[in-house]
C-alpha cells in the first residue's frame, strides 16, 4: 500500500490510522494486529492471509468510506498459523497491545514486538527439531564473494570469503532458510531455494560492519577473531547482524563469537556431489533412505543436528577425525546405556538461545533444570570418575561439568512443574520470593476461610445445603436452592438466578473476594517481574550452557556412530600418508540396509586405488551394481573423514582433498538446461577442480548424447583424468571401447560386475572382478524383456563379430579417431524400440544397450 498523506490518513478511524502507521514500517510483511483475543489482518494482508492460511475473509465496518477487508486468527492459535506462513516464506510482524486498555482514551497503544522471518526462528513450535535453520548474507566484488551466516537458534555466527565458482557448493552445504543480498547484486548469483531478501547496499558497508560487530562483542576491533580487515565476509556479516537484531528487537546475547571458516577446512564436495551422495536427502528430495536417516540413531534433537552437520562437513584435518574414531571405539560398549540416559534430554541449545532472546517459556527452564541435573549421571556413564581414555571424550566430559550456580538458581526459582504459560502463574517456585509467598498464602488460606464461612452461614441461616463457591465469571457466591430462599438473612444480595437456585453475595464475602482477587493479580504481576529478572540473571550462564549443549550434541552424535558401528558391523578406518584408497570388503551403507530388509545379503567388494592404479573402468550389465560400488567408495571416504566407523572390514586412506561425482542423468528442468548440458557442465567442473588427492566418480558419462559423441567424450574425459588430474577415479561406462584404455595406460585397470543366466532369469552377482565385462548381458537382458527372438538372434550374431576382434591388437579399427556419422539401424524392429516409454527404465536400458551394440556391429 502506497504511503498515505496526512489528509488521507485522517479520513480513517483512529484504530485504522494506528494500523496504517504500523503497516508503513512493515510493508514487506504481514501485520498481525492484536485486537482483544484476535490477531487481525486488514486490506491486502487480509486477502493474502485468507488465501494462504485458508481463513475467512470478512469486512470490518468502514474506514475512509469503504469496507475494510479483514481476516483474523485467535491469539492462542497463532503458532500454528505462523508455522504455516514461515514455510511459505512469508515474514510476519506481530503488533501487540502494550498499553492499558482500561486507562487509555482512544485506541489502546500498540507496537510491533516481534518479527518472524524464515531465517530468524527460535520458537520451538516453528523450528524443525532436527534441522538447523540458517540466515545467510552474501555480497560480492568481481570474483570475491563474502558470506556470513547465523544460526539464531544457537548463536553460531560464521564467516567465509570465497569465490563465485565455489558459491553453489556452499549454498548447497548451508541450505539457508533466508538469504540476504544487496540490491545491487543482481547477476551471476546462483539459484537457491532460500527466501531472498533484498537490502539496501549501504547495509553491506565494511566499515560500519566492523564498528557494529566490535561494539556487539565488546571488543576494540575484530582482530581477536582472526579476521582480516579487508575480508569481504565482514560486509555480509554487518548486514546480517543488523537484520537479525531488527527482527529480534533484542541484543543477541547468545552470539558470543565470530568463527572464520577456511575453504580448505572440509573435503570439497560440490553441489552435485552433495546431492548425488544422498547424504541427507534422496535425489527425489525425500529425507529417507539417506546416509543421515540410516545413522541418525541419536537420542536428542541436538545430536541429530550435530550429525547432519557432521555428515555435510567431512574434515580435512585428519587428526580430529581420528580423535573421533577413538571416541567411537570407546563408546562401543557404552552407547546403549548413554542413549538411555540421554533420552528426553532437553534441547538446551535452543533453550539457551531463547533465554538470551528473553523468549524462554516456563517449561523451557524446568526442563533445562531437569536435564542439567542429569549431567553427573551422564559423565558417570561415559567415563568412570568422569574421565575417559579418548582425548575427545575427555574434553567432552570436561565440558559437561555440572554448572552448579546455574542449576541452583533454576532449582530455587522455577516451580517443579510450572504452567505452560507465564500468564497462568504458578511458574516461580515457592520459597523463592517472600512477597510472592505471602500473596499466594492469601489464596491458599482462601480454601480454609470458605469452609469456615460456609459452616457459619449454614448455622446463621439454618439452610443445611447452602454452599459457598467460586467461578471465574461471577467470582465468589453463596448458593441457595429455591426451596430455601425464604430463609436467607437480610444482608444477602442477589448475584445471579439459576433454574434451581439463587446465588448471593454478603459484605463479608465481598471484602474477602476483593482481597483474594487482588492478591491473585498482584501475584501474577510479581511472577512476571520475577521471571524477567530470572532471565536477566541467567544471561551470565549462557556461555557455559552453550558449551554443554555442544558437548552433549557431539557426545550423542558419536554415540550414534558407535551404535551404527555395532548394529551394522562397521570398522575403524585408518589414515596413512601413502597415496592409496584401500577398502577390504566394503559395503554401501544405505543399500546394504535396504537389501537387508528384503532378507537378502549385500555382497561386499574390495577397492584398490593407488599412485600406480588410479583409474578403474567399471563395466557390467545394468543393475549389476556399478553405481552402488562407486558410491560406496565415496561414502566410506566421507564417513571416515567425519569421524565415523565405515562399512568395510578394513579401510586405509591416504590424503584426500575432495570428492567429485557425476552420476545419473538428471534433467535440470528448473534452469532449462538439457541433460547433456548438465552432464557436461558437471564433468567440466570436475576436470577443472580434481587433483591427485581427489576421488572422482564418473557414472556413464556421455549417455546424454549420440553414441559416437558419447564414446568420444567419455574417452577424452577419461584420458584427461588419467593424464592431467591424476585423480583417483572410478569410471563406469557401457561403452566397451573404453576398456582398452587399460592397454594404453598402466595406471588404468578394468573391473567388472557379472550376471549369470539362470533358467529364464538373469541373476546379478554384484561381485566386482578384475578385467572388463563380457559384452553379452545387454542381449540377455533384452531377451528377457520380451524382445522378438529374431532381433535377439541378429544381435547375438553381430555381437559375436565384435567379440571376435582382438581387443588389444593394433589392427583394431580406431572407433574414436574415425567416428563416421551413425547410419540408420537396419532392423525395422529397432525403430519401434526407440519409441519405447522412457519411464520403463530397466527394459529400456536393456534395449538401449542392444541398440548400441547392433549399431556398432553394423558399422564394423
Ligand atoms: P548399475 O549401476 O550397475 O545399474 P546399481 O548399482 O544401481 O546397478 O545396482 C542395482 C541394484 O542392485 C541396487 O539397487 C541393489 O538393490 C542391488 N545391488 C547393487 N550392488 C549390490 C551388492 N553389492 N550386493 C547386493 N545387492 C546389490
Amino acid at each position: 500500500m502506497a504511503a498515505l498523506s496526512a489528509a488521507e490518513l485522517a479520513a480513517h478511524t483512529p484504530v485504522m490510522q494506528q494500523w496504517l502507521r504500523q503497516k508503513a514500517d512493515h510493508a514487506d510483511k504481514l501485520l498481525f494486529f492484536r485486537m482483544g483475543d484476535f490477531y487481525e489482518l486488514f486490506f491486502d494482508d487480509a486477502e493474502q492471509a485468507a488465501r494462504q492460511l485458508d481463513i475467512t475473509l470478512t469486512a470490518r465496518g468502514q474506514s475512509a468510506g469503504k469496507p475494510i477487508p479483514m481476516a483474523g486468527i485467535p491469539y492462542h492459535a497463532v503458532d500454528g498459523y505462523l508455522a504455516k506462513l514461515v514455510k511459505l516464506g512469508v515474514s510476519v510482524a506481530i503488533c501487540e497491545q502494550i498499553g492499558d486498555a482500561a486507562a487509555s482514551k482512544g485506541p489502546v497503544e500498540r507496537a510491533v514486538t516481534r518479527i518472524v522471518t524464515p531465517g530468524t526462528l527460535t520458537d520451538a513450535g516453528l523450528l524443525d527439531d532436527k534441522r538447523d535453520s540458517l540466515l545467510l548474507a552474501a555480497t560480492n566484488d568481481r570474483q570475491r564473494v563474502g558470506l556470513a551466516w547465523l544460526n539464531l537458534a544457537n548463536g553460531d555466527f560464521r564467516l567465509l570469503e570465497t569465490t563465485l565458482d565455489a558459491l553453489p557448493a556452499h549454498l548447497e552445504r548451508l541450505r539457508p532458510a533466508e538469504l540476504l543480498l544487496p540490491d545491487a547484486l543482481r547477476e551471476n548469483f546462483p539459484d537457491s531455494p532460500a527466501i531472498v531478501k533484498r537490502l539496501p547496499d549501504w547495509h553491506f558497508d565494511m566499515r560500519a560492519a566492523q564498528h557494529s560487530l566490535a561494539e556487539h562483542f565488546g571488543t576494540r576491533d575484530l582482530a581477536g577473531f582472526g579476521i582480516d580487515r579487508e575480508d569481504l565476509s565482514l560486509a555480509a556479516a554487518g548486514a546480517l547482524y543488523r537484520y537479525a537484531q531488527t527482527t529480534q528487537m533484542q541484543a543477541l546475547g547468545h552470539v558470543t563469537a565470530l568463527t572464520i571458516e577456511r575453504e580448505d577446512q572440509y573435503l570439497r564436495l560440490d553441489a552435485a556431489t552433495r546431492r548425488n551422495l544422498e547424504i541427507s536427502e534422496t535425489l527425489r528430495g525425500e529425507p529417507a533412505p539417506t546416509l543421515l536417516s540410516l545413522l541418525d540413531i541419536c537420542a536428542t534433537a541436538m545430536g541429530s543436528r550435530w550429525l547432519s552437520h557432521c555428515l555435510h562437513h567431512p574434515l580435512t584435518e585428519r587428526s580430529i577425525a581420528t580423535d573421533r574414531h577413538a571416541a567411537v571405539a570407546e563408546l562401543l560398549p557404552l552407547a546403549a546405556a548413554l542413549a538411555k540416559t540421554l533420552n528426553g534430554f532437553a534441547d538446551i541449545e535452543r533453550i539457551t538461545a531463547r533465554i538470551a532472546l528473553k523468549s524462554a517459556r516456563p517449561r523451557d527452564l524446568s526442563s533445562l533444570r531437569d536435564s542439567l541435573s542429569r549431567l553427573d549421571d551422564i559423565r558417570e556413564k561415559v567415563g568412570a570418575g568422569g574421565t575417559a581414555a579418548s582425548l575427545r571424550l575427555n574434553d567432552l566430559l570436561a565440558a559437561i561439568a555440572t554448572p552448579t550456580a546455574c542449576l541452583q538458581l533454576l532449582t530455587d526459582a522455577v516451580a517443579t512443574e510450572p504452567a505452560t504459560l507465564l500468564r497462568d502463574g504458578g511458574v516461580i517456585a515457592d520459597g523463592y520470593s517472600a512477597p510472592l509467598d505471602e500473596l499466594r498464602a492469601i489464596q491458599t488460606n482462601c480454601g480454609a476461610f470458605l469452609i469456615d464461612l460456609e459452616a457459619r452461614e449454614r448455622q446463621r441461616s439454618g439452610i443445611a445445603n447452602l454452599k459457598v463457591e467460586f467461578n471465574k465469571v461471577h467470582g465468589f457466591y453463596i448458593e441457595v436452592t429455591h426451596a430455601n430462599v425464604e430463609k436467607i438473612p437480610d444482608d444477602y444480595r442477589r448475584r445471579q438466578t439459576l433454574k434451581n437456585a439463587e446465588r448471593y453475595i454478603t459484605p463479608e464475602l465481598k471484602t474477602f473476594e476483593d482481597k483474594a482477587l487482588s492478591a491473585n493479580e498482584r501475584a501474577l504481576a510479581l511472577e512476571k517481574q520475577l521471571w524477567d529478572e530470572l532471565l536477566e540473571a541467567l544471561a551470565i550462564h549462557i556461555p557455559p550452557l552453550q558449551r554443554i549443549a555442544r558437548a552433549i550434541a557431539e557426545l550423542d552424535g558419536l554415540a550414534a556412530f558407535a551404535t551404527a558401528a555395532q548394529r551394522y558391523n562397521y570398522s575403524a578406518p585408518e589414515f596413512c600418508s601413502e597415496a592409496v584408497i584401500e577398502i577390504d570388503a566394503g559395503r554401501h551403507p544405505v543399500v546394504e540396509a535396504q537389501v537387508a530388509q528384503d532378507n537378502a545379503s549385500f555382497i561386499a567388494n574390495d577397492l584398490r586405488l593407488s599412485a600406480t592404479r588410479r583409474l578403474l573402468l567399471v563395466t557390467g550389465p545394468n543393475m549389476g551394481g556399478k553405481s552402488t560400488y562407486m558410491r560406496q567408495a565415496a561414502l566410506i571416504v566421507l564417513l571416515a573423514h567425519c569421524g565415523s566407523f565405515v562399512p568395510a572390514e578394513r579401510c586405509r586412506l591416504g590424503p584426500i582433498d575432495a570428492i567429485y561425482t557425476r552420476i545419473g542423468a538428471s534433467d535440470d528442468l528448473a534452469s532449462g538446461r538439457s541433460t547433456f548440458m548438465v552432464e557436461m557442465t558437471e564433468a567440466a567442473a570436475i576436470l577443472n577442480g580434481a587433483t591427485a588427492k581427489s576421488l572422482v566418480l564418473m557414472d556413464e558419462i556421455g549417455r546424454g548424447t549420440s553414441t559416437f559423441d558419447g564414446v568420444a567424450l567419455a574417452f577424452a574425459i577419461a584420458r584427461h583424468l588419467i593424464e592431467k588430474n591424476t585423480a583417483y577415479t572410478l569410471f563406469s561406462t557401457h561403452y566397451f571401447e573404453l576398456t582398452r584404455l587399460a592397454h594404453d595406460y598402466p595406471v588404468c585397470a578394468n573391473v567388472h560386475l557379472d550376471a549369470i543366466e539362470h533358467g529364464h532369469k538373469v541373476v546379478f552377482l554384484h561381485a566386482v572382478e578384475e578385467g572388463p565385462a563380457s559384452q553379452s548381458y545387454g542381449v540377455q537382458v533384452a531377451a528377457l524383456a520380451g524382445m522378438p527372438s529374431s532381433v535377439v538372434r541378429e544381435a547375438r550374431r553381430r555381437l559375436a563379430l565384435l567379440e571376435n576382434r582382438d581387443v588389444g591388437s593394433q589392427q583394431q579399427p580406431d572407433l574414436f579417431a574415425t567416428a563416421p556419422p551413425p547410419p540408420e539401424p537396419p532392423h525395422p524392429a529397432l525403430d519401434a524400440l526407440r519409441d519405447l516409454n522412457p519411464d520403463d527404465l530397466s527394459p529400456r536400458e536393456a534395449l538401449e544397450t542392444l541398440y548400441n551394440l547392433t549399431r556398432l556391429a553394423n558399422d564394423h
